[in-house]
């Protein structure tokens, strides 16, 4: 195991100004806190992130993420907390430690090879400083290169995992060398049978082509001396999966590779890198549409060379990469190749380690982190440039792991739709990270949402404006549509059944069919649906099907729009959802006495002809003073008086309609109440209330989990009580129960 001196040693070679006592205190406390833990191999748990440590140094990073390496894993594994390491490391030490923390739950994540994507730039949002991904990918590579030591069945998952996630994120860091270690190890494990033919093959190609690879060299070593040009060439293989890949993407069999073995030039100035060329282009020919400049046009990730092939000494391909010591580095180390973080070594008051916002340094790391989740062609930046990529979106994940990319405000609502919409139809309730929360609550990145279903479930018309996503949108207003349309069919059902009962005809859906086009209808529930609006009387469907009916009551007294009262009395009856059928039918009853001039047993005065009446969601009872608010296109609503809904529409006062109760007291109708019920959480309390309800004859409709908190649970009851009488008297004994601490009525 490396001792603490040999890191800060290892550092000061390339940093000589080195704060080792922030390296000695990180390499002790990170030992300390490991204490006996071992890993797989056996090995003391403190090898790892020293181990990782090592690596970073390779890329000759910064005091700062060295700590950060030691560090990595004690906030998970050990006693460590953030606020500890904020106090003795910094703030900017703390928070990157804890930035490692959020990425390694991610790894308990299943992924699928289509999510990849998305993880990635889950990993970028999240990590928001590259500090913390170079460390992770230092990580990664340690963990990979002891990854014999894990149980055979996690192997797999692991290699898979680095082969679709953090390989291609080296690459796009520009760290062609970590990426190929990622590769060729990942490779190792995935397909071991194809990993060990191709190996052994490469091999022995190398064997056979000794000699001409050193024919080759030597050439180009010559060519380089008599044009004065100091070089540097070193022979490349292809790396196993490179090979592999190849073969499999352009299906072609391994003898067919031509650029199997490459060279490298390194020079020390760009213009050498164009006389090199100017050299090797004038003594071998080239193969046409093979050389690429990433000198003049430097990739995204910077990478920065001259690529070409040639037909070599020997008239086989030779491929060839031209390039200076520095690029060489940053085609090596990529990101961390940047000397950016030579600024950052200014020390705070606390002894932590400061980054300043307003150096070159952060705007470019900044800008690097955007690159990041770039590909490196242009069209592909600019398209991505378009949708401005992740600073719009959150990615959350389901119980099973399926991770669901939405626009960033989008809620537990527009993630149900993402996920299906029969989800979305049907989901009552959400819980995010474990814990039930509104549905309109924002989602953030890295959320885990669980939707709550219920069958029962309609979606409310006003998740319209609550939604981000078209996906949601569309789908609520489809399915407010259906349910409103159903509504209608269902009162226009009613309708024609009585008229056709007071017509003394039969009535049968069916007879509907062959008078459709009479009636311009395409089909029975079309027909159906416009009673209930009121579009079609009940007596034009009646004449439709008996032509020669006549209705001597309507040419009698054709003041007396029938159907008006028996919409509306069925209206209520349908749409205030009360029990109690046998009660219902009795004011039905009462009713024929209304319409023979009676009047009065209607819940309702004040409103007629054709339009549906409903309770506003919070409900109104016999005894509220009401009011009737004219919804176009859906009928009338009601509402309690002092309702807070009702300053909507007191710009509008052409839409409020007189109302008052029409009750009698032979009447059995319970009305909707909405009820908060603010309880101490302790066991019962629900059972206890709920009992306290029932004794008191109401009736629970429904009942929903307002908020939660540690201490108490803020219930909502929707209600069915007689009066207001009623409802005060349950309403204080309520208030009385032990474990209430709150009762009001919502909105009424
Ligand atoms: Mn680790």
């Amino acid at each position: 195991m490396m001792r603490q001196y040999e890191l800060v040693e290892r550092v000061q070679r390339y940093k000589p100004d080195v704060n080792e006592a922030l390296l000695n205190k990180a390499y002790v406390y990170a030992m300390q806190k490991h204490g006996h833990q071992t890993r797989a191999s056996g090995d003391p748990y403190f090898s790892h992130p020293l181990e990782v440590a090592a690596i970073l140094t390779d890329m000759h990073l910064d005091e700062a993420t060295i700590a950060v390496a030691l560090l990595h894993d004690t906030i998970e594994d050990t006693s460590a907390t953030r606020s500890e390491i904020d106090e003795l490391f910094g703030d900017d030490i703390g928070s990157l430690v804890e930035g490692l923390t959020k990425l390694r739950k991610l790894d308990l994540v299943s992924k699928k090879a289509a999510q990849a994507e998305n993880l990635r730039k889950l990993l970028l949002a999240i990590s928001q400083d590259v500090r913390v991904l170079l460390v992770k990918l230092a990580d990664r590579l340690h963990n990979m290169r002891t990854l014999d030591h894990v149980p055979v069945h996690k192997r797999l998952r692991i290699a898979e995992e680095t082969m679709e996630i953090y390989a291609p994120l080296a690459g796009r860091m520009g760290m062609q060398d970590m990426r190929e270690e990622l590769e060729e190890l990942a490779f190792r494990y995935i397909n071991p049978e194809a990993f060990h033919t191709v190996t052994e093959r490469l091999a022995d190609l190398f064997e056979r082509n000794r000699g001409v690879i050193g024919e080759i060299e030597s050439s180009l070593a010559g060519l380089f001396e008599k044009n004065a040009i100091k070089a540097t060439v070193k022979s490349r293989q292809k790396k196993p999966w490179s090979v592999f890949k190849k073969m499999e993407t352009k299906a072609l069999s391994f003898e067919q590779l031509s650029d199997i073995f490459g060279f490298r030039v390194i020079v020390d100035t760009v213009e050498d890198c164009y006389r090199a060329l100017g050299a090797i282009h004038s003594t071998w020919s080239m193969v046409p549409g093979r050389f690429k400049d990433y000198i003049s046009t430097p990739k995204q990730n910077d990478y920065r060379s001259i690529h070409t092939t040639i037909v070599g000494p020997s008239r086989q391909r030779v491929e060839l990469q031209i390039r200076t010591h520095e690029m060489e580095t940053v085609a090596e180390y990529g990101v961390a190749a940047h000397t950016l973080y030579k600024d950052f070594g200014s020390k705070t008051k606390d002894g932590g380690h400061k980054i300043s916002k307003d150096t070159n340094a952060y705007a470019w790391l900044r800008r690097t982190i955007e690159a990041l989740s770039e590909g490196d062609n242009p069209e592909e930046f600019l398209e991505n440039t378009k949708l401005e990529l992740f600073q719009d979106q959150v990615f959350c994940f389901t119980p099973k792991g399926r991770l669901i990319a939405l626009p960033r405000g989008a809620t537990p609502i527009d993630f149900a739709y993402a996920v299906h919409t029969d989800v979305g139809d049907t989901c009552v309730g959400a819980k995010v990270n474990g814990r039930i929360m509104p549905l309109m609550t924002e989602l953030k990145n890295g959320d885990e949402v669980d939707i709550i279903r219920s069958k029962a479930q309609v979606p409310p018309a006003a998740w319209e404006s609550v939604v981000v996503t078209g996906k949601a949108r569309s789908a609520i207003r489809r399915a407010t549509r259906n349910a409103v349309r159903k509504q209608y069919s269902g009162l226009g059902s009613r309708i024609l059944e009585r008229a056709f009962e007071r017509a003394g005809k039969p009535w049968n859906k069916e007879s509907l069919k062959p008078v459709l086009h009479r009636l311009a209808r395409k089909d029975v529930d079309d027909v159906l649906a416009a009673v209930g609006r009121g579009e079609l009387t009940s007596q034009d469907v009646v004449h439709a099907v008996f032509p020669d009916y006549k209705d001597e009551r309507v040419t009698q007294n054709p003041k007396a729009r029938e159907e008006g009262w028996f919409n509306l009395r069925n209206a209520a009856g349908m749409l205030f959802q009360i029990p109690g059928r046998s009660s219902r039918r009795k004011s039905r009853q009462n009713k024929e006495t209304a319409m023979a001039g009676e009047g009065g047993a209607l819940p309702i005065r004040g409103v007629s002809g054709d339009l549906p009446v409903r309770f506003a969601p919070e409900g109104a009872v016999p005894g509220d003073r009401i009011v009737g608010i004219l919804q176009p296109g859906s009928g009338i609503t009601i509402y309690p008086i002092q309702s807070p809904s009702l300053t909507a529409f007191d710009d509008q006062p052409e839409r409020w309609i007189d109302v008052r109760w029409d009750i009698d007291e032979h009447m059995k109708e319970r009305f909707p109440a909405r009820l908060s019920v603010t309880a101490i959480n302790e066991p019962g309390s629900l059972a206890e209330i709920a009992q306290l309800i029932a004794s008191n004859d109401a009736n629970i409709h429904m009942l929903s989990m307002a908020r939660t908190a540690p201490d108490f649970t803020e219930m909502i009851f929707d209600l069915e009580v007689w009066d207001l009488k009623h409802l005060n008297r349950l309403m204080s004994q309520l208030k009385e129960a032990p474990c209430v601490s709150e009762v009001r009525r919502v909105n009424g």
